[in-house]
């Protein structure tokens, strides 16, 4: 184990970011699974462990934090392993047991193969789970992803249905998240198993564009390279992407498109990337000059108005030197960095580092965190999307989500709520001295009354008065969940 090349990869990784006395702890927790996994094999019949190893691999290219990468080893050592959890506690602390848990607890969810009503049900558990801590979502995606590429040796069966799975929630979850390079790494791995005649229509459809157009693109990159730094451009990097192969198939089933790859002008593109973004509008006016762009498809600049998730960068299509249309995309390496990443750029263990708050801090609620509020609001929207859309709404009989809100704490935490419930409701589903204390509230930042009905998404923060005695009859009239009822009668008789 100890020469295979993950490993090696794996600890050189950790040499470069990680702080010697994680790595420690690191090793232990690897040691540990190893111990939990023995004589298991994967359906490859490679050594159990290989399985944590690449999920912590992985993590690690991430640079995630040091909690993350012993929950990407550990992840199956109860559920498939012989570890407890109270061992995990003792050996690596709670918040790595917690992490374990939501792992743990998302692949007990199974969203596939359940009734249509269980699978809104069981998507909206999955939310809960994840909006707790982001990190279970990233170990979770790690794992998704290697289990992805060991697909191979599945009865094909499973193949179909684990792909399905992965291209109907994972995939557009790490969308959602702005993390494109695992988008983009899921799909092309469930696409050949999911839709495999597409596939191999995509497949041999598109070699000879996708050929022509690398050909093509080395030219340009030569080309702007060089006018670029003639143009006082520093610090930049030029190169080109080819585009994944199942959002290539998505865009060619579009009606505009119509299955015909030569109207689409970002088989490869073009990625500039600069320091700054006073250098990218510089960039902008250099392409411009060099290659003319094409008129009717225009620029878009993201940067000035970013997409729902974050996604920044300015993209414009010109002229090649064949004449032949090319896409351009410009950004910082900031942008660069979060296009790929996303919100798992912000838990990026040097930047956790750099910030000066730590962890805890961000956990108790000391620090209020935008971040974790901006990524748990992205899962709402995602969700109401869901839920929104006709495939799933026509087939529902009864829809456990359209009935229900998702509210927040201000430091993130997340509640579930029937629709119609109130700042009161919220406060006793907190905990009952904050009902039966609270004076006023705030949703986003207002001032609401008390009655104010809650809507999905929102951010609440209840006043309240320590001296206050009891709490008020009239509150009876607006509530609507039991527990709020039940804890303003108790209050109101003592
Ligand atoms: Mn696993």
């Amino acid at each position: 184990m100890a020469d295979t090349p993950t490993y090696t990869k794996f600890i050189s990784n950790l040499s470069e970011l990680y702080s010697p006395q994680s790595i420690v702890q690191i090793n232990s927790a690897f040691e540990f699974a190893k111990m939990a996994h023995t004589n298991q094999k994967r359906l490859s019949g490679e050594d159990f462990i290989t399985h944590p190893l690449e999920v912590a691999l992985t993590l690690s290219s991430w640079k995630l934090d040091t909690d993350s990468i012993i929950a990407g080893l550990l992840h199956d050592t109860i559920e498939d392993g012989g570890a407890k959890r109270e061992d995990l506690v003792n050996m690596f602390g709670e918040p790595v047991a917690l992490l374990v848990d939501g792992v743990t607890n998302i692949s007990k969810i199974h969203l596939k193969g359940s009734e249509e009503d269980q699978f809104v049900e069981n998507l909206r558990k999955m939310l809960l789970v994840m909006a707790k801590d982001l990190r279970v979502i990233l170990v979770k995606l790690a794992d998704r992803l290697h289990n992805m590429e060991t697909l191979s040796f599945l009865p094909p069966q499973k193949q179909r249905e684990k792909s399905r799975e992965t291209l109907d929630i994972y995939a557009p979850l790490a969308e959602r998240l702005g993390i494109g390079k695992v988008k983009g790494k899921l799909e092309d791995l469930s696409f050949e198993h999911a839709l495999p005649e597409e596939y191999i229509w995509i497949k041999k459809y598109s070699d000879p564009f996708i050929k022509s157009s690398e050909l093509n693109m080395e030219k340009v990159k030569r080309n702007l390279l060089l006018s670029l730094t003639k143009n006082n451009v520093t610090k930049l990097t030029v190169n080109a992407r080819t585009k994944h192969l199942y959002s290539l198939y998505m865009k060619l089933l579009r009606p505009e498109f119509n299955r015909d790859i030569t109207k689409i002008h970002d088989l490869t593109a073009l990625r500039v990337i600069v320091d700054n973004i006073e250098d990218c509008y510089s960039a902008l006016g250099v392409v411009h000059k060099q290659y003319r762009p094409v008129p009717y498809l225009g620029i878009r600049d993201f940067i000035a108005n970013p997409k729902p998730n974050g996604y920044r960068s300015i993209h414009t299509n010109v002229f090649g030197p064949e004449g032949n249309i090319i896409e351009v995309q410009i950004r910082t390496t900031q942008m660069h960095t979060e296009a790929e990443m996303g919100v798992a750029a912000h838990w990026q263990y040097s930047d956790t580092k750099s910030k000066g708050a730590s962890d805890q801090s961000l956990e108790k609620g000391l620090i209020v965190s935008d971040q974790k509020l901006s990524w748990v609001k992205q899962l709402v929207s995602w969700q109401s999307e869901i839920t929104d859309s006709q495939e799933f709404l026509n087939a529902l009989k009864f829809d456990a989500l359209q009935h229900r809100n998702l509210v927040f704490s201000p430091k993130g935490d997340v509640y579930d709520l029937p629709k119609g419930a109130t700042p009161i409701d919220f406060a006793f589903l907190v905990h009952s001295d904050i009902g039966n204390k609270a004076i006023g509230a705030k949703v986003n930042g207002k001032m609401v009354s008390l009655n104010y009905k809650l809507n999905n998404g929102d951010v609440v923060e209840v006043l309240v008065d320590k001296n206050r005695k009891k709490p008020s009859r009239d509150w009876l009239d607006f509530v609507v969940t039991s527990s709020a009822r039940r804890q303003l009668s108790k209050s109101l008789k003592d």
